[in-house]
């Protein structure tokens, strides 16, 4: 239902590439949904699934799956969260609770969840609706801009490090020292790893060191599975870069029962001889971000342990800008868009 008269500032993808600022009406949230005032949202690399249309998307649409902002107002049939509540949402949009993966616990994978910013408008916008299942809480010390980027980089790095076999003291590996992989190498080395940082070139290392890394494997220099070996071979290698084949070298670099965990979306394979996952019980898999309790305590941690984004903020009227900086690797670490209306 629209809200006569009142409405608010959106950035929005109308074709392949094309990003547009514009006036959206207000509209009242529906069942099972909150409507927030957005205060920030990130630039992530997969807001081009819906600005390049990779995902079949009903364009218009606004992108962004990483905001954070304050409740405004509760649909009907929300319980737990209240009008003036600080909140973030991520990619996933919120669980049913209905179908076979909700029922078992298994929130990530449930079969009737959208994408935020894909399937529903996002966070590049003063006002977004979504389901309040999905939502995380962000602690009060914690800015909005700040918050922003731990909702999709920093839930899928910490989520894949928290929920992995890998036990504090254990060699971990971190590809990839990106808006992804920063955040990684910090949350690594908090939560007792011995960490080793892998990136293209010398340039970062200093960077890694800062971060927390304790070791440094240049993968222009070095064959990454043999270094990861002199150190003493990976309980995990995260695999924060997309591309199939440095997965591929990674797997070389596993200790007994390792596991290498891809986070970069491609659609290069990855290959690994079967002797190489069967001597020693290795493993690859996937993780797509992660759910919402596992938000909630990635936002603590980070709270906790000081764990931050590197970012730069532009006023949401700049996100055409914003976008392409990021689409060009130019992000130095994250951008944020922010709204004007930080309370
Ligand atoms: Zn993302
Ligand atoms: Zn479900």
């Amino acid at each position: 239902m629209t809200v006569s008269g009142a409405t608010y500032r959106a950035v929005q993808a109308t074709g392949p590439g094309m990003l547009e600022l514009t006036r959206k009406p207000l509209v009242e949230p529906g069942p099972g949904q909150v409507r927030i005032r957005v205060e920030a949202c990130g630039v992530c690399h997969s807001d081009a699934a819906t600005v390049e249309g990779q995902f079949p998307i009903a364009w218009p649409r606004v992108p962004g799956h990483e905001a954070v902002g304050r409740i405004d107002a509760v649909g009907m049939n929300v319980a737990g969260w209240s009008v003036g509540q600080r909140v973030g949402v991520g990619f996933l949009g919120g669980s049913c609770g209905y179908c076979l993966s909700c029922r078992g616990g298994d929130l990530v994978n449930c079969r009737n969840q959208e994408f935020t910013g894909i399937q529903h408008d996002g966070g590049y916008a003063e006002i977004m609706l979504a389901r309040a299942s999905g939502l995380v809480a962000i602690p009060d010390d914690l800015s909005a801009e700040a918050a922003a980027p731990l909702l999709c980089a920093g839930l899928t790095t910490f989520s894949a490090l928290r929920n992995s076999p890998a036990k504090a003291g254990d060699l971990v590996a971190i590809v990839g020292i990106g808006g992804l992989g920063h955040l990684a190498v910090q949350y690594a080395r908090r939560m007792g790893f011995e960490v080793v940082a892998i990136g293209r070139g010398d340039k970062a290392a200093p960077f890694a060191a800062k971060l927390g890394a304790h070791h440094y494997i240049d993968s222009a220099a070095h064959d990454i599975g043999a270094a990861m070996q002199a150190l003493g071979g990976a309980s995990l290698v995260v695999v924060t870069a997309s591309g199939g084949d440095v997965a591929s070298l990674a797997i070389k670099g596993l200790g007994p029962r390792g596991r290498v965990i891809v986070l970069g979306a491609s659609s290069d394979p990855v290959q690994a001889a079967t002797t190489d996952l069967l001597f020693g019980g290795r493993s690859v898999e996937g993780a797509l971000t992660g759910d919402p309790a596992t938000g909630d305590a990635t936002l603590r941690f980070s709270s906790l342990a000081g764990v931050e984004a590197m970012i730069e903020t532009m006023p949401l009227e700049r996100a055409p800008e914003a976008y392409a900086k990021m689409m060009a690797g130019q992000a130095r670490f994250r951008i944020v868009l922010t709204m004007g209306n930080a309370s």
